[in-house]
Parts: structure tokens; C-alpha cells; sequence
């Protein structure tokens, strides 16, 4: 996501604008000093008093506010769904984005405010895409060295996709003129979460912590009615626990992307990546833009569509839920957990393998009748002139 800051000199006023919107995320700076009435009657105040640096659904925040809603909001949550206990070993999903800096960030602070036993490790997968992830990959390590020198977190991996096989850049490669098969983000999304697990049991995590925030939970189970596809629907919040899987918690998915933007801009924490140029055209942006859209003019129902899916959640009996478990096995190609006997890592790696192959297939029949062209022009040019050396 794009972090950007508009200066608007003329009204002192700071925005923080997510992708297309900001309707509902104004940060304020003071006010010039010849304020108009109508400017002064616009001045919203926080519940502290403080002049609102910050609107959220209507409501001013200052920012020692904000941050503590924020907080609390993360804390909570933890706390009341007893998803960590002391001793814990955390497995960060670290990308570098905004939503992975404000997750280790208030899991430090929550570690902080407990005094709980808790060890972190982040994990960074490199999809190895060349112009977005690999000329930050320095800075990245140089900053979770610092967190590892000051014992922050314990150890930190970076694993490459590469290692599967492909890189994602491989992948739009073979995919270019392939109408029908699964988006480059389906591949992307599917090779990530599969090496962040099998890393996180690797190196004996207990739990594995992601960065989703409330925008991807609403997109991706939008993105799951439209497919029709109820068992991801059912298998993704709140999250069951399996004794093959490390267990899963996304604990940012009450928050909204925009105050995630909003958090890290108070808290100075700097995103190492902007948005995937493979982005664009993926269907998880049409349905990005979608909400962003609906929220534009509805302020609200991100976070209402929350509630609703909450709720559906609820009335759906765990066993129903656990049932999608209880067919959890290994598979049979890499011994990973899956509930087929082939799981979507394997199954997609063999996908791009047989492209691949046929790929090479064409190539080599075009090269041939390329070769075949050329032997026949040499041929006839010989014919030609040995038929006029001899006229001669
Ligand atoms: Fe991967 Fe798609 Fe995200 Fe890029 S936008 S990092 S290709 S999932
Ligand atoms: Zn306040
Ligand atoms: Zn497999």
C-alpha cells in the first residue's frame, strides 16, 4: 500500500491517504492562526480535550489516543481469545510491508505491558521479484539484525520462493499468454503461506502470527462468496486449532487498514515496501478498489461487513467448522499438511512444470521448422546457381 502525506499549505491540513480514499481519516495540524469561523467550528477535539489529529468514523482523535485504542484494541484481543500464553514462541510473517511493522511493533509492546515469556522470530519470504522485493532485502535484514542484536526478537529467516523452483517473476513469464490458469497473486499467495508454515514448524514455533488486517479479511472472504468456495470461507477466522498446523493468529483483522497507515505514520515505523507492481490487474485489487469504493461513499461498512461475517461465523457450530480438520493429512508429494492428498503447493508446482514443458515443446517444433525454412532457402539458392553456372 502507498503511505501517502498531502500537505494542503493552504488549510494546514495533513491527510494520510490510502489507496484512492481518505474520507474517513483526516490528520490534523494546527489550524493557521487566522482561522475563519467556519474553520473554528470544523476544529474536532479528542475525548482528552486535545485538538484531533485524527477522524476515525467520525470521532477525533489526538494521537497518545489513538495509539492507545490501537492498542487496547490488539491487547484485548489477545487476551480475552487466550491466543498467546508465556512461553510462547511467535513466528512473525514478516514482509516489510506497513501491516507485518505494525504487528511486530505492538506485539513488542504487548510483551512489554505483560511481562509474559514471549520469544518472536520473524519470517520474510522472498517472492524474487526484481524491481519491488530484492533491492530492499539489505535494508530489511540490517534492521531485524538491530531487533536481533537488542534481543527483541530471537532469529529472523528469510526464505526465497525461488527454493520451490519458480520465482514469481519465472512465473509471470510462463504464465504471459496463458488465459485460464490461476493469477499470478493465487500462485504468489499460496507459495508465501506454504513456506511460512513449514519455516515456522522448522524452527519450533508454537504460534504463527500474520499481519492481515480488516480490509483483507473483508476482501478474501468476499473473494471466497464470489467463488463459490465455502471450505476457505469456513477456514479462515477464528482460527482452528489442528495438531499438524502451528497455530494460526491474524490479529490485526479488527483493525482497518487506514489506522494501521495512521499508527505507523505516529509511531515513526517505516514500511521497508510500497505496493507489488504485480498488484495491478490482480483480482484481490479489483476487489480492493471495490470496497475502497463502497466506503467511500458509505463510510462504515468495511468495518460493518466485519460484524456481519463475525456473526455468520458465530452461527456456524464449531464441530461444523472442525470438521474441515479432521481430514487434514500429509501429503503425499512433500509431507506437508493438507486436506487433499496432494496439497496446492504441490499440485500448482506440477501445473507450471507441465506449462513449462510444453512451452519448451513449442519452442523447439518452431525452431525446427524455423531451421528446416532456412535448409530449404540454402538448398534452392545452391540449386539456382549451380542451374545458372551451367546455362553459363
Ligand atoms: Fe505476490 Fe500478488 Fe502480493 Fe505481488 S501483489 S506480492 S504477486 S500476492
Ligand atoms: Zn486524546
Ligand atoms: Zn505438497
Amino acid at each position: 500500500m502507498r503511505l501517502e502525506l498531502i500537505l494542503n499549505k493552504k488549510r494546514q491540513k495533513l491527510s494520510v491517504k490510502e489507496g484512492t480514499t481518505a474520507r474517513d481519516l483526516v490528520i490534523r495540524k494546527k489550524l493557521s492562526p487566522r482561522k475563519t469561523t467556519k474553520e473554528k467550528r470544523k476544529t474536532i477535539k479528542c475525548l482528552c480535550g486535545k485538538a484531533a489529529l485524527i477522524t476515525v468514523l467520525g470521532r477525533g482523535y489526538c494521537k497518545s489516543c489513538f495509539n492507545k485504542r490501537i492498542q487496547k484494541k490488539f491487547f484485548q484481543t489477545l487476551k480475552k481469545q487466550k491466543m498467546v500464553s508465556s512461553g510462547d514462541h511467535i513466528a512473525i510473517a514478516f514482509s516489510g510491508g506497513k501491516d507485518s511493522v505494525v504487528l511486530l511493533d505492538l506485539f513488542l509492546k504487548f510483551r512489554k505491558r505483560t511481562g509474559l515469556n514471549l520469544t518472536f522470530s520473524t519470517i520474510t519470504v522472498n517472492e524474487g521479484i526484481k524491481s519491488y522485493r530484492e533491492p530492499q532485502i539489505p535494508k530489511l535484514k540490517k534492521y531485524l539484525n538491530n531487533l536481533k542484536r537488542k534481543n527483541l526478537i530471537e532469529d529472523y529467516k528469510l526464505v526465497d520462493i525461488k527454493s520451490l523452483g519458480f520465482s514469481i517473476d519465472d512465473i509471470k513469464k510462463i504464465l504471459v499468454d496463458r488465459k485460464g490458469e490461476p493469477g499470478l497473486c493465487s500462485f504468489c499467495g499460496t507459495f508465501r503461506r506454504y513456506l511460512v508454515s513449514k519455516t515456522a514448524r522448522e524452527i519450533k514455533a508454537t504460534k504463527v502470527a500474520f499481519g492481515h488486517n480488516l480490509d483483507d479479511y473483508v476482501q478474501t472472504q468476499l473473494m471466497n462468496i464470489f467463488d463459490n468456495n465455502m471450505e476457505r470461507f469456513l477456514s479462515l477466522e477464528p482460527k482452528l486449532t489442528s495438531p499438524y498446523f502451528v497455530h494460526k493468529i491474524s490479529r490485526l483483522i479488527d483493525i482497518t487498514e487506514k489506522e494501521i497507515a495512521a499508527y505507523a505514520l505516529f509511531n515513526n515505523l517505516h514500511p521497508f515496501f510500497e505496493d507489488c507492481p504485480y498488484l495491478k490487474g490482480s483480482k484481490r485489487h479489483f476487489f480492493r478498489r471495490l470496497l475502497n469504493k463502497i466506503e467511500d461513499s458509505y463510510i462504515g461498512s468495511k468495518v460493518k461487513a466485519k460484524y456481519f461475517l463475525d456473526s455468520v461465523m458465530e452461527k456456524i457450530p464449531t464441530k461444523e467448522r472442525k470438521k474441515l480438520f479432521k481430514r487434514v493429512v500429509l501429503c503425499k508429494v512433500c509431507g506437508e499438511p493438507t486436506t487433499k492428498k496432494i496439497c496446492n503447493t504441490c499440485e500448482m508446482l506440477e501445473n507450471l512444470n507441465k506449462i513449462k514443458r510444453l512451452k519448451a515443446k513449442q519452442k523447439t517444433k518452431k525452431q525446427n521448422k524455423k531451421l528446416n525454412k532456412e535448409y530449404f532457402n540454402v538448398l534452392l539458392f545452391i540449386y539456382l546457381i549451380a542451374g545458372l553456372s551451367s546455362i553459363g
